[in-house]
This record gives C-alpha cells, sequence and structure tokens, in this order.
C-alpha cells in the first residue's frame, strides 16, 4: 500500500474513457478514418502539404506542395485539422491570440513496441485479451483480442502514454527498443525472447505531420470560435483528447459555426 503508483491500475479502467466496454473496428482503427475517404474521395489530395494558409480579404488561400509541384488553393473558409504540434510552424496569418493558443498547446509523446508471437499466452497461460500491468519501463502488455486459438498473433510489448520513460525509449534506436521490451517483457513470460519476432515500434513525438500523441492542455476556448475565415478542429479541441470520438464532436462543432458564420 506504500506504492504510489499503486492506485493507478484500478483507476485508469473506471476512468471515463478507458471503462468497460470497449468496442473496436474490425479490421483496425483506421477502419474508421478510411470509411470517411470513401465517402469523400476526389476531394482529398493525398501525398500533399499545406505549407501556408493566408487571408485574401474575402476569403483564405491555401498554399501546398507535392513532391514535384507547389500551388494554392483560395476558397471562403476553412476548417483546419492539422494538430496544433505541427500547426505551429506552418506559416499563417491567423490572429496573434489564435497563434498563442496553438503555440500553448502541450502534447503527450506516447510510444509502442509491437510483436509477431505464437501464442504462448493463450496455450500456456489461459491469458485470452487483456493487459499485464508492470512497474518497468514498458509499463504494459497487450494480447490480442480477437484471433483465439489461432497460431500466430500480435502481442504489443509496452506502451508508454507520455512522460521520461516514453522520451527515453523513443530516444533509443529501434533494436534497443527491442531489446528493453524483451528484458523486461520476459520478466512476465519466461517464453518472451524465444517467441517474438518481427519487433516495430513507434514514438509518435518523431512522426511527420503528428509530432505528437495527443493534447494534454485544456482546449483554448479561442480555437473553438471562427478567426475571420479559419475555423479549428480536432480532438485536441475537447475534452476526449487522445480519441477518435473527440475528433468528430469537435468537427460537427466546427461544422456548426461555419454555418453560422456563413449564414
Ligand atoms: C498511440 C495512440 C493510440 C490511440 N488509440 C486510440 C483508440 O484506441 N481509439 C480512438 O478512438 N482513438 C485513438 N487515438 C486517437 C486518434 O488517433 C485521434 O483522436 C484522431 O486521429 C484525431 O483525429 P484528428 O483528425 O483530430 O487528427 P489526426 O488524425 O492527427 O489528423 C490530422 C491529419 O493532418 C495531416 N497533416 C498534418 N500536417 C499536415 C500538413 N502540413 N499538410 C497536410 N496534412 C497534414 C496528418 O497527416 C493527419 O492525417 C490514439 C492516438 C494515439 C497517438
Amino acid at each position: 500500500m506504500l506504492d504510489a503508483n499503486i492506485a493507478f491500475v484500478p483507476s485508469f479502467v473506471e476512468s471515463y474513457n478507458q471503462a468497460a466496454t470497449m468496442m473496436q473496428p474490425v479490421g483496425g482503427m483506421d477502419r474508421i478514418a478510411y470509411a470517411f475517404a470513401e465517402q469523400l474521395q476526389a476531394e482529398i489530395f493525398y501525398g500533399t502539404e499545406v505549407s501556408g494558409i493566408f487571408r485574401t480579404g474575402t476569403g483564405v488561400r491555401i498554399e501546398g506542395r507535392t513532391a514535384t509541384e507547389q500551388g494554392a488553393l483560395e476558397t471562403d473558409y476553412v476548417v483546419v485539422t492539422i494538430p496544433p504540434s505541427v500547426l505551429r510552424d506552418i506559416p499563417n496569418d491567423f490572429s496573434p491570440g489564435i497563434q498563442t493558443a496553438i503555440e500553448q498547446t502541450q502534447y503527450a509523446n506516447p510510444t509502442k513496441i509491437a510483436f509477431q508471437s505464437p501464442r504462448f499466452w493463450e496455450k500456456e497461460e489461459q491469458i485470452y485479451g487483456g493487459i499485464s500491468w508492470t512497474d518497468s519501463d514498458i509499463l504494459q502488455i497487450w494480447y490480442p483480442s480477437g484471433g483465439f486459438g489461432q497460431d500466430q498473433g500480435i502481442l504489443v510489448g509496452s506502451y508508454l502514454f507520455g512522460g521520461g520513460n516514453a522520451t527515453n525509449f523513443g530516444n533509443l534506436s529501434p533494436s534497443a527498443r527491442i531489446e528493453l521490451a524483451l528484458t523486461a517483457g520476459e520478466k512476465v513470460h519466461s517464453q518472451y525472447r524465444a517467441n517474438l519476432s518481427q519487433g516495430i515500434s513507434v514514438a509518435w513525438s518523431k512522426v511527420p505531420y503528428s509530432l505528437g500523441g495527443w493534447a494534454t492542455s485544456n482546449p483554448s476556448p479561442l480555437l473553438l470560435e471562427p478567426d475571420g475565415p479559419f475555423l479549428f478542429a480536432g480532438d485536441h479541441l475537447t475534452y476526449l483528447r487522445g480519441w477518435q470520438e473527440g475528433a468528430v464532436i469537435s468537427a460537427l462543432n466546427a461544422l456548426s459555426k461555419l454555418a453560422d458564420a456563413a449564414a
């Protein structure tokens, strides 16, 4: 009871955004984004980086570039969904208060590593899904919540939500991350090193166009209102940060404000 972290696990699974029942899209989280993309199709410019967002007097000019071309699009309004961690470095003429709010949005730096493995945790330890919490640098091990009884499965060997451990993990080379996860994980499962392969890791603070996992600061009220032709949306503007539901709620807010502004 003297361990300061003892309350973390029970409180984590009962928090409002982590409690059961958890739904998961069949085929993976990105199926939701792909389902939206199917509806939009020709409206999406893939491989195009927004390099500037400026007022024109009557609307907005969005500058962009591909690997081979530069161009611009002029429109009456824009809903900006680029995360503040990236947006702060894109040239713009947002109002000074908006620029400050974007600059001050804080981001978590989560990391993950996953492995392929025969499902020894099912066959030998009767573990079917769920999480093993540890007090080591990997924090947690996730077991696949589907495909029970199949030969192989994907095991999440560490998921750090942020902070110093995540910074240290992210600064390691890919092979050193694998070694760290194996060393800590084999204290939980002796079969680990002999079975796990194909380790692949992500440090979201180093992923271009994300530069972080999710906002940790509360949404700025300024970013919830139009700034002339600019509106802003994203999960960082809700209290469901780090959840796609937050991004959808925020988009609905932005569209409602856009309808008011354009009326
Ligand atoms: C580790 C981790 C685990 C998560 N787990 C879950 C989960 O289990 N369930 C869940 O619901 N959510 C989860 N999320 C959160 C989910 O990913 C976000 O809520 C969601 O992606 C936010 O959507 P968004 O549109 O606001 O931002 P994003 O998805 O970040 O979209 C922003 C888009 O802008 C693009 N972009 C950035 N810069 C530029 C530029 N200069 N030019 C053009 N495009 C640009 C990016 O490429 C990206 O496509 C997780 C997030 C992380 C990091």
